[in-house]
């Protein structure tokens, strides 16, 4: 039998998590320090977890939404610009005056093909349980997936998931829930919070479960399928190894990776894979089909710049 994650082609999936500004420099060589060097390229563009997986969801066809909080500096039409030029609606999230909008820049070495971030954050507030549902109606049946970006605020992300998961409660048909656990700082929240038994998918990271002692994508999502809930599923992403997943239905699955010709930009590869696999499930499509086809895509994404030319 399947996974069923079919939800209604009119409804929307909800990404839950940051916006910021992302400037790309893309390098022949990784630079060394206190010298000088010219880019071979270089381009901004809006990034986030959340918000990059939003902008992929809508270019394959879905209809996507992003709530988050947007702050009302000189960044802010560039944003606001960028999310309707992709398609993706956002007027629901939050825009907070006085506050500066989260910056990465990113060096990308065509030689090594080395992803370096930097990312500045001075004090934008995260989002909490109170700006979700003061401005995300659930009432009206308009979502059919919502999907967590875990950051700090972790203690608000697990009020959220819980209330949706309320709600589902007394609704006959259901909102399904995604979690990402990317950075390794959200372990010890995911164990006190028991988060792990929220969502309906969890979605981990290969720097997650390395951080967390894992040698391979298959070992983690087998480590940690015991921890969801009964139904749930597990799903791990692992660079040029492709991706694993489990789940009661479907047992461990695995897919390739799909290396474009040139690598050229790594960066949202991770959220691109999310994207296209719950782009996929929520297709009503198995689970090792879901990241097949999520594997797919972020390959695509690692041969162009940024999201532009994503096909
Ligand atoms: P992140 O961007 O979060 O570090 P990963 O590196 O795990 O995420 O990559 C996510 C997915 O993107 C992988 O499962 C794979 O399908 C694809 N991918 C990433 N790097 C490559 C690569 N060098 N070649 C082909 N596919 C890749």
């Amino acid at each position: 039998m399947d996974d069923c994650f079919l939800i209604d082609g009119n409804k929307r999936t909800l990404f839950v998590g940051l916006v910021c500004v992302d400037v790309l420099n893309l390098v022949s060589k990784f630079p060394e320090e206190d010298a000088e060097y010219r880019c071979i390229d270089s381009y901004k563009q809006r990034g986030g977890n959340a918000s990059n997986s939003s902008t992929v969801f809508s270019l394959l066809g879905g209809a996507a939404e992003f709530f988050g909080i947007l702050a009302d500096d000189t960044e802010l039409p560039f944003i606001q610009n960028n999310f309707e030029k992709f398609g993706v609606k956002f007027k629901n999230s939050v825009v907070k005056p006085n506050k500066i909008c989260p910056r990465t820049v990113v060096i990308l070495s065509l030689e090594s093909h080395s992803r370096t971030t930097l990312h500045t954050n001075k004090g934008l507030p995260e989002l909490t349980l109170d700006d979700f549902s003061k401005n995300i109606s659930l009432s009206s049946s308009e979502y059919g997936w919502i999907h967590f970006e875990g950051r700090d605020n972790a203690h608000e992300i697990a009020r959220m998931i819980t209330y949706v998961n309320e709600i589902n409660k007394n609704n006959s048909t259901s909102i399904f829930t995604s979690l990402e656990a990317e950075k390794l700082r959200f372990a010890p929240h995911l164990d006190k919070l028991d988060m792990w038994k929220l969502p309906d998918v969890l979605f981990v990271s290969k720097e997650f479960a390395r951080g967390q002692g894992y040698t391979c994508m298959e070992q983690a999502v087998t480590s940690y399928f015991r921890k969801v809930k009964n139904g749930a599923v597990v799903i791990c992403a692992w660079g040029e190894m492709g991706a694993a997943a489990m789940s009661d239905q479907s047992g461990l699955v695995t897919s390739p990776a799909f290396p474009p010709s040139e690598i050229l930009d790594t960066c949202g590869a991770g959220d691109t894979f999310i994207a296209a696999t719950l782009f996929a499930l929520g297709r009503g499509k198995a689970l090792q089909m879901a990241i097949k086809f999520g594997c797919k895509v972020a390959g695509s994404k690692c041969g162009v710049q940024g999201f532009n030319n994503l096909k």
